[in-house]
């Protein structure tokens, strides 16, 4: 007899998503969250939490194509949730490239301008389209936690320092001291996958961190005014209505930096990039950028996200490494961890 039926690791959007969708399938199992901190402060908190109905390989277009049904149906059950629709337009000089990226339910049509209020040069090619919306991430996490707690435990504030592996369950050493048995583990640790608890299980994914850095522009947004994606340096102009500005997020070429040694806010090397990439995509505004966001994710070799058991046995499973789309995969990403939860030993744990 263990504590819990699955203890998941990490309370950010994934965690979050995996703890809804295993007691959506199997009501009377038991469920614990754990989070060092709170739920939804991790790369949750700082995400841009953009979902658009993209992805650079068909596993990630299904993915996407099912975080948006998920999100959408989200939204129509409780309409206060924090995720925004959103209209969409595209710029490119790679017509082919946007057509293989972009879902059909995307429905993009060439476009003449950018629409919306921002100053943003035309370019080469322009579609607009429809599917996106933004959400609050960390809000979000912390309002499905709520939700689910009746049914889930979440203890916040307590780490996982050791995970010891037994015949018939998973201890996980917490920071309290205590012990906890799990018959199943989601490690769901977002950025934090080189942590010395799970370190050696996670080698063999290879994972790197990377900063992922958006900067604030201070414009303040127009109703209605779409996202503007800019495909071929993969970045966007995303309109935070609800803050009150405009942010723009760009590529940073910062790798292999450490999730708990980025306290500092944005450092002039990070500043700079962002002001670079934005002075390439939308000039009149590289001087309106002087504030930002910065933290970073974890990203997989073949840039997919990982969901798969990191031991023999299969009472151990990994979720995350979404290469800075974790916010719009996380809910393909807990449906895929679910199923290898329940095709796995908890499958045999009574209720
Ligand atoms: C600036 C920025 C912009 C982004 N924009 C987008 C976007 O527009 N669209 C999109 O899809 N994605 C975006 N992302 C990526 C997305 O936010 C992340 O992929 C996603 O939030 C990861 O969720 P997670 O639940 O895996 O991780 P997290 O939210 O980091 O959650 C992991 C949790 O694990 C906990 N934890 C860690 N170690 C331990 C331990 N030892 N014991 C217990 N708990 C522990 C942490 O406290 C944390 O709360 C962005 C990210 C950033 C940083």
């Amino acid at each position: 007899m263990t504590d819990v039926d699955v203890a998941v690791v990490g309370g950010g959007i994934i965690g979050c998503l995996v703890a809804r969708e295993l007691t959506a399938r199997a009501p009377g199992r038991t469920v614990t969250v754990l989070d060092r901190g709170l739920v939804g402060s991790g790369a949750s908190r700082w995400s841009a939490g953009l979902h658009f109905p993209r992805g650079a390989t068909r596993r990630v277009r299904a993915m996407a194509a099912a975080g948006q049904d998920a999100y959408e149906r989200l939204k129509a059950e409780d309409p206060a949730l924090p995720i925004h629709p959103l209209g969409l337009c595209v710029l490119s000089s790679d017509a082919a490239g946007v057509a293989r990226a972009y879902l059909e339910r995307a429905h993009l049509t060439p476009a003449r301008e950018v629409p919306g209020t921002l100053p943003v040069p035309a370019g080469t090619g322009i579609w607009t389209g429809e599917g996106c919306h933004h959400a609050d991430v960390g809000a979000l996490a912390a309002a499905l936690a709520r939700r689910l707690r009746p049914r889930v435990r979440f203890r916040e504030g307590v780490a996982v320092a050791g995970i010891e592996r037994g015949d018939r369950e998973v201890t996980l050493r917490l920071g309290t001291g205590e012990p906890l048995t799990a018959a199943a583990v989601v490690l769901a640790p977002g950025p934090w996958v080189h942590a010395p608890a799970w370190r050696s299980l996670t080698r063999p994914l290879e994972l790197r961190v990377k900063l992922v850095a958006a900067l604030h522009v201070d414009r303040v947004p127009g109703e209605g005014d779409p996202v503007v994606v800019f495909h071929d340096p993969d970045a966007f102009l995303l309109p935070l209505a609800h803050r009150g500005h405009w942010m723009f997020s760009f590529t940073s070429r910062q790798w292999d930096v450490r999730p708990d040694a980025l306290t500092d806010g944005l450092t002039g090397a990070t500043l700079a990039e962002g002001r670079e990439a934005l002075a390439a995509c939308a000039p009149e505004l590289a001087g309106a950028v002087t504030a930002g966001r910065v933290f970073c994710d974890a990203y997989s070799p073949r840039r997919e996200p990982v969901v798969r058991t990191l031991d023999d046995d299969g009472r151990i499973v990994f979720a995350g490494a979404a290469n800075g789309s974790g916010y719009r995969l996380a809910p393909a990403i807990a449906a895929e961890a679910a199923d290898l939860i329940f095709s796995g030993p908890a499958q045999r744990i009574s209720a």
